[in-house]
């Protein structure tokens, strides 16, 4: 299928078969059909709205928590990482664009003398992939600071939605169909800097030490059952080092799935499937994925 032909006043980088495997921390993945990195908010907006309804979308952020089947995905990826990169603050409160990275909140945040933002450090997505996932990590969540979300319907008109309106849960987030998050103003509370810079420390250094930070991986792969760890399950299964193709189970995090030797999305999908399922007959607990797959499978 083409690409629709884009106006000239699109100022973006509109890309054609690109690879997502260069795109998603599992490196790996086919490829997008059309792959659109806005020159900002405005050209995003125009963008959509010379897409037929019909066309599928794929926001993206850091590609952190994705998998992209080898068959690619057929339709316009819509890039935010870097391109919607605003970002200011006006006493407690912070608007941010959904390109940016989660590290960089929490540090400028927390230089502002502003705190609540420290476990954003630790995540390697964007704030949009963070709030259309609720993302979390020691004991906080992204829709904590919520205050207003910012929202572009697939028409591409703007929407501002208050925190009362959109509907989420642990690692879930309620979004009308088709819509994508652009940004988000956040709520902080002024406190020590020292005491949040310290956390910051702190966080990342229990990551490196329980995490396989230095592989190809997605990170958790299953959402934690009410009351139990999903990696506990998995581990209780012997299943830590368990190998499809070229996709194993992390010997440091059970709950990781890494790419540790050219694994196509099928051996990681494959993987997940075994993982799921060995656990379901062994422990009797059906574990949900955390991570996203989507595309088609190769032919
Ligand atoms: C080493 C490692 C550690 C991790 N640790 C944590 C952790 O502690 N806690 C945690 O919660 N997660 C963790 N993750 C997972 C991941 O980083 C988070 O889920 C993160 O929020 C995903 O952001 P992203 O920008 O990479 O999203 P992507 O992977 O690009 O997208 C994820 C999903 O969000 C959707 N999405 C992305 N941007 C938008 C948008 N602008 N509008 C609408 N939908 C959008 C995508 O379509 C997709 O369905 C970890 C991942 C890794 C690799």
């Amino acid at each position: 299928m083409m690409v629709n032909p884009v106006p000239d006043l699109i100022r973006g980088d509109l890309r054609h078969h690109e690879s997502m495997s260069l795109h998603c921390s599992w490196r790996t993945g086919g490829a997008a059909r059309a792959y659109f990195i806005p020159a900002d908010l405005n050209d995003l907006s125009l963008y959509l709205k010379q897409l037929e309804t019909s066309e599928s979308r794929l926001w993206l952020g850091l590609g952190s928590n994705l998998l992209v089947r080898d068959g690619g995905f057929n339709g316009h990826v819509l890039a935010l990482f870097n391109a919607l990169n605003r970002f200011e603050i006006d006493a407690d409160r912070v608007y941010v664009e959904a390109g940016v990275a989660c590290a960089k909140v929490a540090r400028r945040a927390t230089q502002a003398g502003l705190v609540g933002a420290e476990f954003l450090a630790g995540i390697p997505g964007a704030m949009g992939g963070a709030l259309a996932m609720n993302a979390g990590a020691f004991g906080g969540e992204t829709w904590d600071l919520v205050a207003e979300l910012i929202v572009l319907d697939p028409a591409g008109e703007m929407h501002r939605l208050s925190q009362s309106e959109v509907q989420r849960s642990y690692r879930h987030v309620m979004l009308p169909k088709g819509y994508g998050i652009v940004g988000a103003e956040l709520q902080l509370t002024v406190g020590d800097v020292a005491e949040a810079q310290q956390r910051i420390k702190t966080l990342l250094a229990q990551r490196a030490a329980t995490q396989p930070t230095q592989t190809a991986n997605a990170g958790s792969v299953f959402k934690n059952p009410p009351e139990d760890h999903a990696a506990r399950l998995i581990e209780a299964c012997d299943l830590k080092g368990h190998r499809i193709g070229g996709a194993s189970v992390s010997s440091k995090h059970a709950n990781f799935i890494i790419n540790d030797n050219q694994a196509t999305a099928a051996d990681i999908e494959a993987l997940i499937l075994f993982v799921q399922q060995t656990v379901t007959a062994q422990q009797g607990i059906d574990l949900e994925p955390e991570v996203r797959i989507v595309g088609e499978r190769a032919p």
